[in-house]
């Protein structure tokens, strides 16, 4: 439901203004692309993130990764004119 997700969320303000910043443990409440920044080990980089999963921790890191939505896009199974891909 949406709201456990609006609580478990944590907006946290972002130097970049670019909108809200989730930490590992959060649920991804938008599938899309996002922008991952690691604390000092690795320049931050992409991946793909669909909703309902929980954003991980890293294994240099841990918890203090940050999160934040580039591009949303909902996974095509997401779509009501698609619905579940066969596996
Ligand atoms: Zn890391």
């Amino acid at each position: 439901m949406a709201s456990s997700y609006a609580l478990r969320r944590k907006k946290t303000k972002d130097n970049s203004g670019k909108g809200t910043t989730y930490c590992s443990g959060d649920k991804v409440a938008e599938s899309g692309i996002y922008d991952i920044k690691h604390h000092l080990h690795r320049e931050h980089h992409e991946a793909v993130f669909l909703k309902g999963g929980v954003f991980p921790a890293c294994r240099v890191c841990g918890e203090r990764i940050r999160f934040q939505l580039n591009h949303g896009a909902p996974y095509i199974a997401e779509d009501p004119d698609f619905g579940e891909l066969p596996n």
